[in-house]
């Protein structure tokens, strides 16, 4: 798998196919695993923040989830083939899960969402098994009670949406207890199933303008997003800002 290095967090150059293939391996091999969904946010936080930094490097995937990762890698001269957005991934994760039969239990977001969220896609996707949901919280309190009821619920795919960086770093920590075979932080995504927020119509994805869509409908972001600008500077200013590992 070709892997680049985007300000040393590493982007994986996979395909949403491929991403899935490779979820179906890791349910196969029943190790667990990592899954993080980088976008030039992530990049920036990680390089201000060792403990994230040290969460992406050692994920056993991290997704180019953010235009701004396949625009800075072209301009170094490497390529990134497809952009591989978690919130697209529910989706598409919820056909192959329905397929292959895996057992998924959704994480985090507002009280009754992912409820809602499973509730969507399982009358959207038939066969799709969500064995369990949870609200929780990222605190520590609240992981002896989720990280149990995860065991007990002998899950193989395990999204969860506390918001990056919390949720990658709450994965990271409780891991080695969860030993779930697919761990991946989705972010906002089970609001965008539930209708509670709105992507971008697919024209503007396919301009690459999702951040700003993004910007106008919450601009509170404005502050956490000036990590754009910042990231495309960096990859400007830096020959090897951009280094392929492969
Ligand atoms: N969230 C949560 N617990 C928290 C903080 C956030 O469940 O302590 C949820 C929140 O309800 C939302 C998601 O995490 O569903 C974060 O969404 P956001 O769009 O901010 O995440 P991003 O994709 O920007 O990382």
């Amino acid at each position: 798998m070709k892997t680049l290095s985007i300000l040393n967090v590493p982007v994986h150059d996979v395909t949403y196919n491929e991403t899935l293939d490779l979820f179906g391996d890791y349910i196969a091999s029943g190790n667990y695993h990592q899954i993080c969904t980088v976008n030039p946010e992530f990049v920036m936080a990680a390089n201000q923040q060792p403990e994230f930094m040290h969460v992406l490097q050692n994920a056993s995937l991290c997704l180019p989830d953010g235009q701004g990762l396949l625009w800075g890698a072209k301009l170094r001269g490497h390529v990134l083939r497809e952009r591989v957005a978690g919130s697209t991934m529910m989706y598409k994760l919820a056909e192959r899960a329905a397929q292959e039969n895996w057992r998924v239990f959704l994480l985090g977001a507002a009280d009754g969402v992912a409820g809602q969220t499973a509730s969507i896609l399982e009358a959207r996707y038939p066969g799709f098994n969500v064995v369990g949901t949870w609200s929780g919280s990222p605190s520590e309190e609240d992981a002896p009670g989720i990280v149990q009821l995860i065991k007990q619920s002998r899950v193989q795919v395990l999204l969860v949406a506390y918001g990056a960086p919390k949720q990658d770093l709450w994965i990271y920590k409780y891991r080695n207890e969860m030993k779930v075979p697919v761990m991946m932080g989705v972010g906002g995504s089970f609001d965008f199933v539930t209708g509670i927020a709105t992507r971008a119509p697919e024209w503007v994805q396919n301009l690459g303008l999702e951040w700003l869509h993004r910007l106008i409908k919450e601009p509170w972001r404005w502050r956490r997003m000036l990590a754009l600008p910042k990231f495309a500077l960096r990859v400007m200013l830096s020959k090897d800002s951009v280094r392929s590992d492969a």
